[in-house]
């Protein structure tokens, strides 16, 4: 006998009594059960569909993004990343193989919209769960967290998140203690959990943040192993849109100096 679908919805909602009780009445055959079955069928749909939307608004909340992105906003004739790419990515298949993003670029080029809009896309059409940090906040946390004798307690609630994003590397440098414990944490989550990462930095710049080149080979290594990396360039968004805006409005001042 093919399994009830009302039963699988009931026991996907953990109503196990409920469950139990339909595929009695099921096999049964009772004429008031009929009579009940699409009744419930719809009742079952409404709940499940209330849920769904309950469990996409309180993952966007705890994922803390710093402002909503979705790639509508986002003009890519005014940016020089692979679209292809991009829309690829977005589509969050990147994620069932803990595979890696590293959008790297100049500040303004578009690198925290783009990781917030495949983080949003995550949540909202995946139904993933999604964590967006600020590199240095993390990295003070994960010393506080040490100081209080707690390690791994972070680490422990990212290994369960399916994408992980460090906003900012490379802006302020680490002390020594903080990237140690950044590295041991990619360690962990390395092929669990996806990670984007923004930066304006290239590779060969890490180790500076980093304070130590072997420790960043090997973070690299882990972290390129199954990676995406998209270029935004260094023509600032906000910048350009500024000066032809300035433009527009007939009060450009080139600025000289005299
Ligand atoms: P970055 O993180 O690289 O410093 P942001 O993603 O914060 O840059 O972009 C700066 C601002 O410009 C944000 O408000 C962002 O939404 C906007 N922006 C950047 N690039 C584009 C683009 N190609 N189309 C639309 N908005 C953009
Ligand atoms: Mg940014």
């Amino acid at each position: 006998m093919s399994p009830n679908p009302l039963v699988i919805t009931l026991k996907s909602l953990k109503l196990f009594g409920m469950a139990q009780a339909v595929e009695e009445l099921a096999t049964q055959g009772s004429p008031a059960y009929l009579q009940a079955e699409a009744f419930l069928g719809n009742l079952l749909k409404a709940e499940v569909a209330e849920r769904e939307v309950r469990s996409v608004n309180y993952q966007m909340k705890i994922a803390r993004f710093p402002a909503y992105r979705d790639l509508s906003g986002f003009d890519f004739a005014q940016s020089v990343v692979n679209e292809a790419l991009v829309r690829q990515l977005h589509r969050g298949e990147f994620m069932g193989n803990a595979h890696n993003i590293v959008l790297i670029g100049g500040p303004g080029t578009g690198k925290t919209h783009l990781a917030t809009a495949i983080g949003v896309q995550a949540i909202m059409h995946a139904h993933r769960r999604a964590r967006f940090f600020s590199t240095v906040d993390l990295v003070n946390s994960l010393e506080q967290e040490k100081l209080a004798g707690k390690q791994g307690q972070i680490a422990h609630r990212l290994v369960h998140t399916d994408l992980v994003i460090l906003d900012e590397l490379g802006y302020l440098p680490f002390s020594h203690i903080g990237g140690a414990l950044l590295f041991h944490l990619i360690s962990k989550l390395y092929e669990k959990t996806s990670l984007i990462i923004t930066t304006n930095l290239s590779f060969a710049e890490w180790a500076s943040i980093f304070g130590d080149s072997k420790m960043t080979t090997a973070l690299l290594d882990r972290l390129t192993h199954h990676c995406h990396i998209i270029e935004t360039g260094n023509e600032s968004y906000r910048f350009k849109n500024s000066s032809t805006q300035r433009e527009r409005e007939g009060k450009t001042r080139i600025a000289t100096i005299s």
